[in-house]
């Protein structure tokens, strides 16, 4: 076999259609395609009203066994699979993914753009600011925490009747309310738009938001792996609070959009009450800040197919799902035959899991097909084999036909399967071959996936082949989105908090029961009182365990998982408890990618990127 080149020597390779071609091909307007260069586009939301009557095309999540740090292959299947559906099977085919945070492409993982012969392209613009859209989450995200502290400061320093004269400014002679004010007005039950009218208490309740300080959930963020951003001091004369990095957020609609930006909640006011963006008075600003970012990015594959790459979350610290949007254009673009795969972030007890209870519960999509890659290295890891780390080199039990080993790690595939099947949806095993593995390992994972209940499992080599590679896998794929599918969640909104994080902690993760911690009884009170009880849960978890301790592999049992914390998204709409010591944001190691990332002044072409 040929060796493989590099991911970026395979990318810089392929000349891209022109991404005018490819809207115009997929049957995208003129007028709906804003384009970025020659390489990327925009996809203007008024799509969905023309495509309304256009029944979906069918809906295939790619999900994983609990993965090595290395990661498994899932972009790369991603991608593999619909340059088989697509350009070999010449299916109508969208893959939707998420756009790479700076955090892995210059820290251990590097990029997020596939791999090998599968891959989104130019991975490099792939791989950097694409149109900018985290760049406007990071810049909404830090308006709201300077908004925060802007007002704390200025109703420590002012009378009731100061603020209010500065909030609702003299002009021409008289007071006027901006209609964000009018909505703070109405949530606080005064039905009034002239201030005139308004009483002294009237006046007290709109002027202070009364946040009390260590109540604040709301944090300044990077998108950077910056792990000094865990905890810093702010306002060391005035004030001091924690600050912690937190990362990215979803819509479905403009409008949802807005109304979302408008009732993420940030902070409880000293009376007990959540303190929202619009009582801040900038949600409308949020909104102008993210009117480009809501709108899906069109790529393509290494094969020519289309990609929509849109929001960029990770599965263990957020639902680690690409955009509504992005899976609803795409399945009307496709039509009735065609596939939609999208991606959900590391293994099936984290990103799936997501991907079922919170995406498709807030979507109304309903999936047709699972497909779980699953490597023989991860699998040897899961069975005892030694610890894996990124940047040193394979221990021999990788590079080595080890029947053994193998056989008793599938136990963290079995599980992933099960994981999958508590949804009633079909499960497809991709095997996802590296060159090491031998044809006798290869046919072990596949037989004890079907042993299993998989639908089918098939070997995989699109890394080294391209879609030519996914054929089978593509294939299966067909056959299982025809078989019955009999969805379902795993939880109802209804139940209490505590409930619903002990069903996933039990059916998902194997655990014997949860234990919430002080800090975690105290939200749940708080929360039900605040009437946001009934939202999904969005776990934050390690992903390198189906338990909360990242170093027990396989299938770990008798173990309680711990619930630190528990925090509230309501604009995004899900409760995020805190799973044992799980940081929120991850860390620069000593040697990051970085070091290897330059530019060649000559040819202005990026080195270095993987
Ligand atoms: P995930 O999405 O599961 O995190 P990726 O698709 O990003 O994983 O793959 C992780 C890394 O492994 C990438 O650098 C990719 O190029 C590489 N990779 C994936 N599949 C193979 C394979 N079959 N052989 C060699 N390298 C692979």
């Amino acid at each position: 076999q040929k060796p493989v080149p590099s991911d970026i020597v395979i990318s810089r390779s392929c000349v891209p259609k022109p991404i005018d071609g490819l809207a115009r091909e997929v049957g995208l307007l003129s007028e709906e395609v804003e384009l970025y260069g020659k390489t990327k586009a925009k996809v203007q939301l008024s799509i969905i009203k023309r495509l309304q009557a256009q029944p979906d095309g069918k809906y295939v999540v790619v999900t994983g066994i609990t993965p090595t740090p290395l990661g498994e292959g899932k972009s790369t299947t991603t991608i593999g699979l619909v340059q088989a559906l697509g350009a070999q099977m010449k299916l109508n085919v969208f893959a939707c993914v998420r756009q790479p945070s700076q955090g892995p492409t210059f820290g251990i993982k590097g990029g997020a753009a596939g791999g090998g012969y599968s891959q989104v392209i130019p991975m490099e613009e792939f791989n950097l600011h694409l149109t900018g859209d985290i760049h406007a989450i990071t810049a909404a995200n830090n308006l709201v925490a300077a908004a925060i502290d802007a007002r704390m400061f200025h109703e420590s320093t002012q009378t009731d009747k100061a603020l209010y004269n500065r909030l609702v400014p003299l002009s021409g002679g008289q007071r006027t309310f901006s209609p964000i004010q009018i909505n703070r007005l109405r949530k606080l039950g005064i039905e009034k738009t002239d201030p005139s009218t308004l009483t002294e208490e009237e006046i007290t309740r709109f002027a202070r938001l009364d946040i009390e300080p260590s109540s604040i959930t709301w944090h300044r963020v990077l998108d950077t792996n910056d792990r000094f951003l865990r905890k810093i001091t702010i306002g060391q004369a005035q004030l001091k609070r924690d600050s912690r990095g937190r990362l990215s957020l979803t819509s479905h609609s403009l409008e949802d959009m807005r109304q979302r930006l408008a009732k993420m909640v940030v902070a409880t006011s000293r009376g007990g009450q959540p303190v929202t963006t619009e009582d801040l008075g900038v949600s409308g600003a949020l909104t102008v800040l993210m009117r480009d970012a809501i709108k899906p990015n069109l790529m393509q594959t290494l094969e020519g197919t289309p990609v929509f790459v849109h929001a960029g979350p990770f599965a263990n610290i957020a639902h680690g799902n690409s955009s509504i949007l992005a899976d609803k254009i795409a399945l009307k673009l496709v039509g009735p035959e065609g596939f939609v795969v999208t991606e959900a972030g590391f293994g099936a007890d984290i990103g799936m899991e997501k991907f079922f209870n919170i995406k498709c519960r807030y979507s109304g999509l309903r999936p047709h097909v699972v497909v779980l890659v699953a490597t023989v290295r991860a699998l040897k890891m899961h069975g005892g084999g030694p610890t894996v780390t990124a940047g040193m080199p394979l221990p021999k039990e990788y590079i080595e036909e080890n029947l053994e080993l193998l056989e008793k790690g599938c136990s963290n595939m079995r599980k992933q399967i099960e994981n999958a099947q508590h949804f009633g949806v079909p499960v497809v095993v991709a095997v996802n071959a590296f060159k090491t593995d031998t044809g006798a390992e290869l046919d072990l994972v596949c037989s004890m996936a079907k042993a299993a209940g998989a639908f089918d499992a098939v070997r995989c080599s699109h890394w080294a082949e391209g879609g030519a590679g996914a054929l089978a896998l593509g294939q299966a794929v067909q056959r299982a989105s025809e078989a019955p599918s009999k969805f379902k969640f795993l939880y109802d909104l209804e139940l209490p908090i505590a409930d619903k994080i002990r069903i996933i902690a039990q059916k998902i993760y194997g655990a014997d029961d949860i234990e919430l911690l002080p800090e975690a009884q105290h939200k749940v009170a708080l929360y039900t009182k605040q009437g946001f009880s009934n939202l999904p849960i969005c776990m934050a978890k390690t992903h390198l365990s189906l338990s909360h301790e990242a170093d027990k592999k396989g299938v770990p049992s008798g173990f309680i998982l711990p619930i630190r914390d528990i925090r509230a998204s309501v604009g995004s709409g899900f409760l995020f408890p805190l799973v044992g010591t799980m940081p929120t944001i991850p860390g620069l190691p000593t040697r990051p990618c970085f070091y290897d990332i330059d530019l060649d002044p000559e040819t202005e072409q990026v080195n270095g990127l993987f």
